[in-house]
């Protein structure tokens, strides 16, 4: 018999902070045990002890196409035998740099790195270094990765757990992050007039998908620009999550909003750790050994990395992916609407392509302030149930959930009918 999920788990609390890697993995905000994962396939993913489940989390955006796509570990395979990390350059390195600047809008030039968290790390060292200032700026509830700088009122685990505002981020750094509401116009003008010229650069989630899933109001992205070039601040897109995925250029294709900086991950490595942050050329060139701003990395720009990233941007290229995608995720938010208003349970949705938000309140949230007025324990409930049912939701209220391209009319009405379920549940008590 393998070791089934609870006895796992009692193992990895011994040995590991909260028996876990990553802090949302816990299953904290909704309570009860993880399970451990044995293999995933298309939109499945199969738990040690054989349970099957239909998977919104996709390893937390990486896996668009689905889990284990035969092309992407076809690329991964060919590309291993022939050695895992070589420490020179190698082509993939360049083919990656020239398909993601020839995908994403305003991109010229890019540096690979490991993660989400390392990407937004040096983007916000070429900022500073680039313009000569030293404070950033950055929403409620947005999370870029677990850097000092980003650990004030942050999103995804550490507002999960209450911890926005970490200790061991010195206070002396966290002084220098300012932080402002998302979609509120006022609030960034003002900010900008008072300290505009301190800004070395203002780094957003163009759709925040750390604290639920919330849209920019209209004409909000580009005033965020206006207000940066007023004050000859640089503006970051955090496209870690949205890249790739909103549409084939992300979130600035998405809203025809240009940034000076953008950072990525996720969609990126296919599954495997990657990151890489970009932008205008005469900012890049600053990065070393062009320019003085200095970052580096023994792995970075990883063949096998390369190989899974570029396999999946292959796919996601193939003409129709976004509209499909899309289509796929706005068939589920309708059916789960449906659903509950079958049971009178008080339910909405946000959804944009390939991600969306769940919400037990009349209207989705507009602001960091409404995403976090939810019933809790009605989410808490919800996803129990879902998962009993063969669904695997994210294990927080302040996550985005994503639909990948293999995710089928069949697992889509598999999903709706668990949630006509879980919500005739939650309605009954
Ligand atoms: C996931 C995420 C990160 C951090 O990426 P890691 O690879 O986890 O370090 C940064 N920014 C955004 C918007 C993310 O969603």
């Amino acid at each position: 018999m393998p070791a089934s999920s609870h006895e796992l788990f009692a193992r990895a609390q011994q040995r590991m902070p909260g028996g876990v890697n990553s802090p949302v993995r816990a299953f904290r905000s909704v309570g009860g045990e993880p399970f451990f994962a044995a293999r995933a396939s298309g939109p499945w993913l199969w738990d040690v002890e054989g349970r099957r489940y239909v998977d919104y989390v996709g390893s937390w955006g990486p896996m668009i196409v689905g889990h284990a796509h035969p092309e992407v570990l076809r690329a991964v395979r060919e590309t291993m035998e022939h050695g895992l990390s070589f420490g020179v350059p190698n082509p993939l390195e360049v083919e990656m740099a020239e398909t993601l600047c020839a995908m994403v809008p305003g991109l010229e030039m890019v540096r690979m790195v490991n993660s989400g968290t390392e990407a937004t790390l040096s983007a916000i060292r070429l900022a500073r270094g680039a313009t000569g200032r030293t404070r950033i700026v950055k929403f409620e509830g947005c999370y870029h990765g677990h850097g000092d700088s980003f650990l004030v009122k942050a999103g995804s685990g550490a507002l999960t757990l209450g911890v926005p505002d970490s200790p061991g981020v010195p206070r002396a750094l966290a002084d220098l992050t300012s932080t402002l509401p998302y979609n509120d116009f006022e609030a960034a003008e003002r900010l900008f007039e008072e300290a505009g010229d301190e800004v070395a650069a203002l780094i957003v989630e163009p759709i925040v998908g750390n604290a639920n899933c919330i849209l920019p109001a209209e004409g909000y992205l580009q005033h965020l620009r206006t207000l940066c070039d007023r004050h000859g601040a640089l503006l970051i897109f955090d496209e870690v999550m949205t890249g790739f995925r909103v549409a084939p250029g992300g979130a600035q294709e998405r809203y025809g909003v240009r940034a000076d900086l953008c950072t990525f991950g996720k969609i990126i490595g296919g599954g495997m750790p990657v990151g890489a942050y970009g932008g205008r050329a005469e900012l890049m060139r600053q990065v070393a050994p062009s320019g003085p701003v200095y970052q580096a990395g023994t792995l970075s720009g990883n063949p096998v990395a390369m190989a899974a990233g570029l396999a999946t941007l292959r796919l996601i290229r193939e003409p129709g992916f976004h509209p499909r995608l899309e289509a796929a995720t706005g068939r589920l938010c309708d059916g789960l609407e449906q659903a509950a208003r079958e049971h009178g349970v008080t339910f909405s949705t946000s959804r944009t392509c390939g991600m969306f938000g769940l919400y037990f309140r009349a209207r989705p949230a507009t602001s960091f302030r409404e995403a976090t007025d939810i019933d809790h324990d009605a989410f808490r409930r919800f996803f129990h149930a879902m998962l009993e049912r063969g669904v695997y939701l994210a294990p927080s209220a302040f996550e985005a959930g994503f639909v990948s391209a293999a995710h089928g009319e069949e697992e889509i009405a598999f999903t709706v009918e668990a949630a006509r379920q879980a919500f005739a549940l939650l309605a009954r008590s």
